[in-house]
């Protein structure tokens, strides 16, 4: 019996790999002006024409080609995987850490990728960044107020909340976890909703059943946990670094000798 499905299938993905193969040539098309010389009123025409492409999807892939093209491991990965697949890394590899991007856009989920290219972004920042920091009012009980102040000395305010939070490490029934976080992702950087619990790495270590050492994570973060790209996973979720810099600065290095 004929297999509709299958067929449709085969012939979809044989498609997309042609015109994968398309859209890399398009920055070549570009610059040699290769339309003009065929007669096209424009770029947009001669792939439109030729190839099904519409005006977005021509401009996507030269910016993204634009990136990319003299970074030979994201190439690479462009042809195996489609432009797409290279698309959140562009803005953020270098030549030196391209391979490293490389390697995350092959063995990553986009969804993954593109939450731990939004958090390297935000830590490439400079933390003393006065716009970063959050002006918080709160409601409070004068005396509670006073009791705070004193208690803070003449600490900054950040500097002593974190101690604070720290300080806040006692044992809560398993069940509490997720509303520490009020159900949100216990990620600095994130406001979606914890949908998995993760034991951090003390709990593996020393396997206490704190629930301080079990943390509520949306899916990208747990994924990005289990990947080892937390680079400082044993401290409080507040102070994760998604970025790890020693991870890039080993691979500069290597590019520099090698
Ligand atoms: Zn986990
Ligand atoms: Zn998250």
């Amino acid at each position: 019996m004929r297999n509709i499905h299958a067929e449709f299938v085969k012939y979809g993905k044989n498609a997309k790999y042609w015109l994968r193969r398309c859209e890399m040539l398009l920055p070549e098309i570009a610059r040699e002006e290769i339309w003009k010389k065929k007669r096209f009123s424009s770029i947009y025409e001669y792939a439109a024409k030729l190839a099904g492409m519409n005006h977005e999807k021509v401009n996507e892939c030269l910016r993204i080609m634009k990136h990319i093209e003299d970074k030979p491991e994201l190439l690479e990965v462009a042809r195996e995987k489609g432009l797409g697949a290279v698309r959140p890394v562009v803005t953020i590899a270098t030549k030196e850490t391209a391979k490293f991007w490389a390697g995350n856009a092959i063995t990553m989920k986009k969804n993954t990728l593109e939450t731990y290219v939004r958090n390297y972004k935000a830590e490439l920042r400079p933390s003393t960044d006065l716009n970063r920091l959050e002006n918080v009012k709160m409601e409070l009980d004068p005396k509670v107020a006073d009791q705070l102040k004193k208690m803070k000395g003449d600490r900054d305010w950040n500097t002593f909340m974190k101690e604070l939070m720290d300080g806040q490490r006692k044992p809560e029934p398993k069940k509490h976890v997720a509303t520490k976080t009020n159900g949100i992702c216990a990620h600095p950087d994130c406001n979606k909703p914890a949908v998995e619990f993760h034991h951090t790495k003390r709990f593996s270590l020393n396997h206490e059943h704190n629930p301080d050492q079990i943390t509520p994570l949306c899916k990208a973060h747990h994924d990005l946990c289990h990947l080892g790209l937390i680079a400082n996973e044993e401290k409080q979720p507040y102070e994760w670094q998604t970025n790890p810099k020693y991870e890039v600065d080993k691979l500069v290095q290597a590019y520099k000798t090698g």
